[in-house]
C-alpha cells in the first residue's frame, strides 16, 4: 500500500522517517506497511456474506437479521492488521487510522456503491475511556473516511456508561453487556431529516452486538438504513 506525498511531506519524512503501521519499523517514503507485514494483512475478498461481510467459510452469522443492515470490513482481525489495530487503539499511534481508512474506503465503494449515505458516524466510547485514551479510534477512522468519501461526519451517538470491554466476555454475554448503554445526541440527530441513511464506523467487529445496539438507537430516531464498516472483522464470532 503506497500513499502519494507532497514535496514537503517527503522532506519531513526524511527528517522523521515514516513507520510501518503494523510493526513500527521504518519504511520507505510513501509506504505505510513494510515488506514483511504486507503479506500478513489478511484481506477480506469477495464474494462476502451479505450480512456480516466475511468471506467464504468465515461467516458465522447464520444470516440472522440485525438492526445493522449490513456490515463490511477490509481485513480480518489477525496477523498484521491485528497488530496495526492494537497500535491504533492502545499504542497512541493515530497515524495508523490513515491506512485503515483508505482500505475501508475501497471496501465501502465496492460493497455499498448503490447506497446514498446522508452521514458517517462512529461508535462512541464512554467519557472516562475517551479521557484516558485521549481519542476515540473509531472517530478517527470515521472522520478520515468521511473526508475520503465526501460524506459529512456527525457525532450522532453517546455512550452513557462504562461497560466491560467486549473482548473480555464470551460471545453469549456481549449483547447483554451493551444493552441500553448507547443514546443519541438529540440535537444532532434532530437536525437530520427522517429516513436518513447512516454509515456507522467501528474499529472491529466480533459478534456485531455493539454495532447492532448503535443501529437500534439510530433507527429509533429516524434512520432508515444503517450500514456498518469496520477496520477488521474476527474470523469467527468468538475469535478475539
Ligand atoms: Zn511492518
Ligand atoms: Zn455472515
Amino acid at each position: 500500500m503506497v500513499v502519494k506525498r507532497s514535496i514537503l511531506e517527503r522532506v519531513l519524512a526524511f527528517i522523521y522517517p515514516e513507520r510501518c503501521c503494523c510493526c513500527g519499523k521504518p519504511v520507505a517514503c510513501g509506504s505505510v506497511v513494510c515488506e514483511a507485514c504486507r503479506p500478513e494483512l489478511h484481506r477480506i475478498t469477495p464474494p462476502v456474506c451479505p450480512m456480516c461481510g466475511r468471506g467464504d467459510g468465515e461467516c458465522g452469522c447464520g444470516r440472522h437479521k440485525r438492526h445493522t443492515d449490513r456490515c463490511v470490513a477490509p481485513f480480518y482481525y489477525s496477523g498484521a492488521a491485528k497488530s496495526a489495530l492494537h497500535r491504533l487503539k492502545f499504542g497512541g499511534k493515530e497515524y495508523v487510522a490513515e491506512m485503515f481508512a483508505l482500505a475501508m474506503e475501497q471496501t465501502v465503494i465496492r460493497e455499498y456503491r448503490t447506497v446514498k449515505f446522508d452521514c458517517v458516524t462512529a461508535v462512541p466510547l464512554s467519557l472516562s475511556v475517551q479521557k484516558a485514551r485521549k481519542y476515540n479510534q473509531s472517530v478517527l477512522l470515521a472522520k478520515r473516511l468521511s473526508s475520503l468519501l465526501g460524506i459529512t461526519y456527525r457525532d450522532l451517538l453517546i455512550k452513557q456508561c462504562e461497560t466491560i470491554p467486549q473482548r473480555e466476555l464470551p460471545a453469549f454475554r456481549r449483547s447483554g453487556n451493551v444493552l441500553g448503554v448507547f443514546d443519541v445526541a438529540l440535537q444532532d440527530i434532530e437536525s437530520m431529516e427522517s429516513g436518513f441513511n447512516v454509515l456507522l464506523v467501528d474499529d472491529t467487529v466480533t459478534t456485531g452486538a455493539t454495532l447492532d445496539e448503535c443501529a437500534k438507537m439510530l433507527k429509533l430516531y429516524g434512520a432508515k438504513y444503517v450500514y456498518a464498516v469496520t477496520a477488521t472483522a474476527s474470523r469467527l464470532p468468538d475469535d478475539s
